[in-house]
């Protein structure tokens, strides 16, 4: 998705107090920089800056294992609908939305801002393609992948986000427990990433081809795109994956 450049959109991201600008810091410490946040946030004090230096500095030996929630990341998050809605049905977990493009990403900060009671969700403006240098080996416990861009060209294979040049760097950031779910409505897209899945020996947990009227429906959350491309009447794909960490030390 890119929409229309927005003026001002550079300046408006800068001063949000919803995106992490210096994400390269954060890395390996995302779980304290979350717990900061939620303690200035009961205290009455947001202040992002604050938040971020004192994360990467003191924060280790300041909290206790309690204070570290589950961390969650979609990326390429598109207006950020799917995430809003999941911070506020789990207020336990933090979750963070990578997107590419400032001007999709100042349409997801407009709608944080309306819902300013969340407070465990954080953007960054980044390309997927730097996440190792932006989250530390087995920081993330879930990764979502909702309608990401499907590259149709054989020659733009490897930069689907199921391709395996994506599926290892995953493998490499989750946790010993986390997994990966998938959605898109294209079949081309959704069939490719099984054969990922199998190629980088990673576990199919779930697969269905129709989730709407699947088992899985129910607690669903949909994305911008799942509203649009179900309401044309396409299904919806769904699978649920993980690395296979069992097969892999035999
Ligand atoms: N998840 C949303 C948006 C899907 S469109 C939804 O389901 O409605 C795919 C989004 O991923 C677009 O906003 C696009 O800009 C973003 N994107 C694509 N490639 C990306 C990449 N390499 N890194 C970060 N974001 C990316």
């Amino acid at each position: 998705m890119r929409l229309r450049n927005v003026p001002g959109s550079r300046e408006l991201i800068a001063i949000s107090p919803d995106v992490v600008h210096d994400e390269r810091a954060m890395k390996g410490q995302w779980k304290q920089f979350f717990a900061e946040r939620r303690k200035n946030t009961e205290s009455g004090e947001v202040n992002i800056e604050n938040v971020t230096e004192s994360a990467a500095g003191e924060a280790a030996g300041f909290f206790s294992a309690s204070d570290f929630h589950p961390l969650h990341v979609e990326i390429g998050m598109g207006k950020g609908t799917f995430l809003l809605e999941m911070a506020r049905r789990n207020p336990d977990v933090d979750f963070i939305g990578i997107e590419k493009y400032s001007s999709v990403l100042l349409r997801a900060i407009e709608k944080h801002a309306e819902a300013s009671e969340v407070k465990n969700l954080v953007f960054i403006r980044m390309d997927a393609e730097e996440i190792e240098e932006v989250f530390a080996p087995g920081e993330i416990d879930y990764i979502y992948l909702n309608f990401s861009d499907p590259w149709p060209k054989d020659r733009h294979a490897k930069r689907r986000l199921t391709s395996d040049r994506y599926l290892p760097r995953y493998e490499k950031l989750l946790t010993e427990e986390g997994g990966v779910t998938f959605k898109t409505d294209n079949t081309d897209l959704f069939d490719f990433s099984l054969e990922s899945v199998k190629e980088c020996g990673w576990e199919l947990l779930v697969v269905t081809r129709d989730l709407h009227n699947s088992e899985y429906a129910e607690g669903n959350v949909m994305t911008e795109y799942e509203t649009k491309f179900s309401g044309l009447g396409n299904k919806i794909c769904m699978m649920r994956i993980r690395p296979d960490r069992v097969k892999k030390t035999v």
